[in-house]
């Protein structure tokens, strides 16, 4: 379909830790999209910080790090997900509901999984890409392109030969 679009899909470490993983995937499975790409991955500092850049300067900033970074919820770890369709930014965005999983609709995956911590800070279990500009950009920084199954965007092949890479022995 022409207008097929992307959008990325974490399952943050409270979804891990709470065993919501299987829960979730069946919540989105509703929206009949295509898996393109998956995998579990540590969340390095620079990774966090420039997935939330752009919210560098709230005050929850720093403990947002954390929280994706796994060290709230001793689990560092992120399931991520590509999900591409019709409409998917979109479709992805109502199932899993507002940011705040107090005022989400509690059918929803924050309003029935979410909570906010004592200190204030929306755990809410997924993220998910809020538009095309940020789908194509969040994409871009958690997956290499040999990683995703369809062409998403235009990529070029490299020949890096002082790159030490870890294959299999
Ligand atoms: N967040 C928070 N308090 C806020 C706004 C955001 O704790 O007042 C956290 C929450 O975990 C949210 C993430 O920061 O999912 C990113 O915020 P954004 O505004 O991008 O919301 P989202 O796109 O995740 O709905
Ligand atoms: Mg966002």
């Amino acid at each position: 379909m022409k207008d097929n679009e992307a959008t990325l899909i974490l399952i943050k470490p409270d979804g891990l830790v709470k065993s919501l993983t299987g829960n979730i995937l069946t919540r989105l499975s509703e929206t009949k999209l295509e898996i393109v790409a998956a995998k579990m991955m540590r969340v390095s500092q620079k990774l966090a910080m420039e997935h939330y850049g752009h919210l560098k300067n709230e005050p929850f900033f720093e403990e947002l790090i954390k929280y994706i970074m796994g060290e709230l919820h001793r689990r560092r770890k992120v399931m991520v997900l590509i999900y591409w369709g019709h409409k998917a930014i979109q479709k992805v965005r109502e199932l899993a509901g507002e940011t705040n999983p107090e005022t989400a609709d509690s059918t929803s995956i924050r309003g029935s999984y979410g909570r906010i911590t004592t200190t204030g800070l929306y755990e809410n279990v997924i993220h998910c890409s809020a538009n095309p500009q940020d789908a194509e950009r969040e994409i871009k920084m958690w997956f290499n392109p040999e990683e995703v199954i369809v062409n998403l965007y235009p990529s070029k092949e490299n020949i890096e030969n002082s790159i030490k890479r870890r294959v299999w022995a």
